[in-house]
């Protein structure tokens, strides 16, 4: 089966370990990470540590975790989102379900927010 990842094969190093009892754990770049095949109806891959043994999706952490539509379809829905339009309207332009629009919806907010609390956390006060 033909991977739909949409990241390149040798891009691991833009990944870390998932596993919180690793001691490599949310560290990038360390080369302890391998592809071991893939999952799921959209091929995502799986990724192994070296140092831990620990196996997870590419996708684990973000939306597109556990999504069961395709990776194009669920980035033109947070597009649309993203530039105001609505759930109905977002639903209708991409042909995606009214719930799925509204999960994505729900998801990509929480991810923003962490995203938000981080960022800002650690910028410079004027
Ligand atoms: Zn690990």
């Amino acid at each position: 089966m033909r991977s739909k990842s949409p990241l390149k094969k040798d891009d691991t190093h833009l990944f870390c370990c998932q596993n919180p009892d690793c001691s490599d754990y949310g560290k990038r770049g360390l080369g302890n990470l391998t592809v071991s095949g893939t999952s799921g109806s959209q091929g995502n891959r799986m990724l192994r540590c070296r140092s831990c043994g620990y196996r997870f999706s590419e996708t684990r952490g973000t939306v597109l975790f556990n999504s069961k539509i395709d990776h194009d379809q669920a980035v033109s829905v947070m597009a649309h989102l993203s530039e105001g339009c609505g759930i109905r309207k977002t639903s209708r332009l991409t042909e995606v379900s009214l719930g799925t629009v509204a999960r994505l919806s729900k998801k990509s907010g929480k991810h923003a927010q962490v995203a938000h609390d981080e960022l800002v956390g650690f910028s410079p006060s004027d």
